[in-house]
């Protein structure tokens, strides 16, 4: 980070020691320190603002709150100091003008194609998502007149050539889940500004800590914080960063009539969460990549899916565009769905739940769970097999983890050459 230079342009080494203005200061730094701004009773840690409405000093005072001529606090489904903390701290740290928190990541995607799309228009979207994203563009947004069309994730050509004049927006994660197939951000940020549309992208597999999408020219961060932010499996909250205009006018402007607003208490978790994201972050990563390789080399696994992996198709991105191979990895079991649960039943550490970004390590099986809303084909062509187990490594020691797997694995390989 550099200290802001002077208007004269004069050097700035007299100035050296002079404080540096919060915002400019490091992530490290912003993720512990930005978003709070302290009270007269002098607390020092971030305190939880639990009240549903704010009170005012006069009847003229209400109405320039609520005619907009006065900025302050009106009511918790607009603004709550606590949850400012939050949308400040983490719109820092994606380097956004402004974020708005949610009460889902579910509802983070919501507020965006609500914000800013109407009907007659058409989202051009990977078609490597999330279930219930899949699910809310195909159920719901369809009803009111909003198509989408899907793409695979990788292959920007593709992406230019199913966008039609009535596109808006270009929707995307990347890795994704759970196959952890990434995409060039900055290349598709151009192709989706030559053709006038928006790029969001949900940046749930990598928080701010290893990847920031708006450095890379999208237009829309989203965020399920119920995963990485909180990393404790607390809460259930989301949030969207970007611009002023799109963000603190048409996405806010959602929040605030339609009301799918975060709670304080779940606010101040996630703001909590951000302060130690960093640390999590490369820890989780770095034994997903010992995880990964040990993965490699065990009986019964087919294939293994890490960013990190060197045969990984888009392994170039790691280490350019985001920072590490991060906390998730899939594989294939051999013996289908029966080999997938034999594993995931053989574990005792592990927790069989659909969270992810938990400090506990998690284990799934996404064509029956997370991904099984999706048709046998739409799953197919994602490359979701009855195989697939998704694992979100946690901070247990790794050898811990790789004990537990193992157990599976081994009793595994009996049971599917014995069918
Ligand atoms: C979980 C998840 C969501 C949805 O978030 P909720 O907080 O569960 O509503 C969206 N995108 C991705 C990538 C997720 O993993």
């Amino acid at each position: 980070m550099t200290s802001t230079i002077p208007p004269d342009g004069s050097s700035t080494a007299d100035e050296a020691a002079e404080a540096q203005p919060l915002a400019e200061s490091g992530f490290a730094t912003r993720a512990v320190r930005i978003g709070h701004h302290r009270t007269p009773e002098g607390e020092h840690g971030e305190p939880i603002f639990t009240t549903s409405s704010f009170v005012f000093e006069s009847a003229a005072q209400a109405a320039a709150r609520f005619s907009g001529d006065q900025a302050g606090n009106i009511y918790s489904r607009f603004t709550n100091p606590t949850v400012s903390a939050f949308e400040e701290r983490l719109a820092s740290l994606e380097g956004g003008e402004r974020c708005v928190a949610t009460a889902s990541g579910m509802s983070a995607i919501l507020a965006v194609c609500m914000g800013l799309l109407e009907a007659g228009d058409h989202i051009v979207a990977s078609r490597s998502l999330f279930g219930s994203t899949t699910l809310l563009f195909n159920k719901y947004l369809s009803r009111f007149g909003i198509a989408t069309s899907y793409v695979p994730l990788g292959d920007l050509e593709a992406w230019d050539a199913a966008i039609r004049p009535e596109t808006r927006l270009l929707f995307c994660e990347t890795p994704s889940n759970p196959l952890t197939e990434m995409v060039d951000i900055r290349g598709l940020a151009e192709v989706a500004h030559r053709r006038d549309c928006l790029l969001a992208v949900d940046n749930c597999f990598c928080t701010p800590a290893l990847q920031r999408p708006l450095e890379l020219g999208a237009d829309l961060v989203i965020h399920s914080a119920t995963k990485y932010l909180d990393g404790q499996g607390r809460c259930v909250g989301g949030a969207v960063v970007g611009d002023r205009k799109l963000v603190g006018e048409a996405v806010f402007g959602v929040l605030r009539t339609a009301g799918p607003t975060m709670s304080p208490f779940n606010a101040w978790v996630f703001l909590k969460g951000l302060e130690t994201l960093q640390l999590r972050m490369l820890a989780h990563a770095q034994s997903a990549a010992a995880l990964a390789q040990w993965l490699l080399a065990q009986p019964g696994i087919e294939r293994v899916y890490y960013p990190g992996l060197p045969d990984h198709p888009q392994h170039h991105l790691v280490g350019s565009q985001q920072r590490t191979g991060g906390g998730i990895v899939a594989f294939d079991v051999r013996g289908g769905r029966a080999g997938a649960w034999h594993l995931i039943d053989s574990t005792s550490l592990l927790s069989i739940t659909a969270n992810l970004g938990d400090v506990k390590t998690t284990i799934t099986h996404p064509a029956t769970t997370t991904h099984g809303r999706l048709t046998p084909e739409e799953r197919a062509a994602v490359g979701i097999g009855e195989g697939l187990v998704r694992v979100a490594v946690g901070l247990e020691e790794v050898e811990d983890i790789q004990r537990d797997l193992a157990l599976g694995l081994e009793t595994g390989r009996s049971l599917s050459s014995h069918p």
